[in-house]
């Protein structure tokens, strides 16, 4: 069972196999994985609580429609860990609020029948078997609330969500060999003298010595990278998430429904729902908290109606009380996908580079990266998440669809 100890509750120990920098999901995964290969490991995290910056604002939802085989093959395996979490995590009775409600892409274009079809064929031929491709009046006699300009559906009945402060406290609880510092700030890593090789991670209350450190800091990655001597190609990018109280004409069954032409979407949640929308922000500096533009949930109801025209009437007469609005950053990379791996400073490896989906391939994230760092995973061309591979250079054109 892992060991979390509340800031300043416990002394830091000296020494440690393994120092996880970051209490969010991919620090959670890490520590679970890397708990379970047998190394000793610690989980720093500078906040009074886990899950609180990046992963607290997620909406938290997992497709296995992917057209990458790479993020597939990330998704697949991460995807059946939520399902089978009790098992894989030996926690009885830990609800991690799974809900398989489905996940469906939407498009108005004319040709949105082949777009979407050629997307299902792809999922098909990565072993999804139960992704459908609706068209037209097909969508809406199972979704009526689905505008009429809509030409194609791409939809997966199994694909859902899970709360994901629940799934990190559970990890966190189930990680065997691991305590966790909250309140803890990593100030810096530290190498030996020509910087080739970690010695250990300098925090606020004292030093660790350890041969392996994991950056799994999200957003502040790249700076806490700099302290090492490594420069990280990610930028961060924030992106907004509204919450929208109970309205009847929300659909508390429906699934998250993304439209491909506007990038809005939008999921149920306790009788209302998470909307959110990619829009093109420019990269900033790590920040926390994200500050919040209050002009966010009328362009997204906007957006959100074009395919669910009900969002016209919601917009219309919702008052202010009856929306919370937040923001996190993703952590972006050039061709879109993570850094899970190794970085040619001997010892320090990454988990990081979410580009948003760092809910949905976190598990199996974590569990390749303690694979390679237990030596039973390459860590060479075999691995599509390694630091240096080409498409990851700045200017490199991202290589997944949606
Ligand atoms: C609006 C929105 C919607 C999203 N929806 C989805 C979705 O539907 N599906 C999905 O898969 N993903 C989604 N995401 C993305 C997902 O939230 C992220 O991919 C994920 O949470 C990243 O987790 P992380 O652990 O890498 O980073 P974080 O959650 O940011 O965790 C990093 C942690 O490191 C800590 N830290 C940083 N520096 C230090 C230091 N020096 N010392 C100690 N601790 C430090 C921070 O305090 C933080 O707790 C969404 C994100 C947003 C913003």
């Amino acid at each position: 069972m892992g060991r979390i100890h509340l800031a300043g509750a416990a002394d830091l120990p000296k020494t440690a196999d393994v120092v996880v920098v970051g209490g969010g999901i991919a620090g959670a995964t890490d520590a679970f994985f890397v708990g379970r290969q047998g190394f000793r490991t610690v989980v720093l995290e500078r906040a009074p609580q886990l899950a609180s910056l990046t992963t607290s604002q997620a909406v938290a939802c997992f497709r296995a429609q992917w057209d990458d085989p790479d993020y597939a093959a990330l998704v697949l395996p991460s995807i059946s860990f939520y399902e089978e979490f009790a098992a894989e995590t030996n926690l009885q009775d830990w609800p991690i609020g799974l809900r398989q409600q489905g996940w469906m892409f939407l498009t108005s274009a004319a040709d949105g029948p082949a777009t979407l079809g050629r997307f299902v064929e792809a999922t098909r031929t990565f072993g999804v078997t139960d992704s459908e491709l609706l068209i037209g009046d097909e969508i809406r006699q199972r979704f009526p609330w689905v505008s009429e300009r809509i030409t194609a559906a791409s939809y997966r009945a199994r694909d859902g969500w899970v709360s994901p402060y629940e799934v990190v406290h559970g990890l966190a609880r189930a990680a065997a060999n691991a305590e966790i510092h909250l309140g803890t700030s990593a100030t810096a890593i530290l190498t030996d003298g020509d910087g080739g090789r970690i010695i250990g991670v300098r925090t606020e209350r004292g030093t660790i010595a350890a041969g392996r450190v994991v950056i799994a800091a999200g957003p502040f990655a790249k700076r806490l990278a700099a302290t090492a001597g490594l420069d990280l190609p990610v930028t961060m990018v924030r992106h907004h998430r509204a919450m929208v109280a109970p309205q009847p004409e929300i659909p508390a069954d429906g699934p998250m429904t993304l439209d491909t032409d506007t990038h809005a979407y939008w999921r149920p949640e306790g009788g209302g729902a998470f909307l959110g929308m990619g829009q093109d922000e420019a990269g900033t500096d790590p920040v926390d908290p994200v500050p919040t533009d209050w002009t966010f949930p009328a362009v997204v109801m906007d957006a959100a109606s074009r395919a669910a025209p009900f969002w016209t009437a919601i917009a219309d007469r919702l008052t202010s009380a009856e929306i919370s609005l937040a923001a996190g950053q993703y952590t972006c990379t050039a061709d879109g996908r993570p850094f899970i791996g190794g970085t040619g400073i001997e010892g320090l490896y990454l988990h990081t580079g979410d580009n948003g989906w760092g809910i949905e391939g976190g598990p199996e994230a974590g569990r390749r990266l303690a694979a390679i760092m237990a030596g039973q995973a390459p860590d060479d061309v075999r691995n599509p998440y390694r630091l240096n591979r080409a498409s990851a250079a700045a200017g490199a054109v991202r290589t997944v669809t949606y």
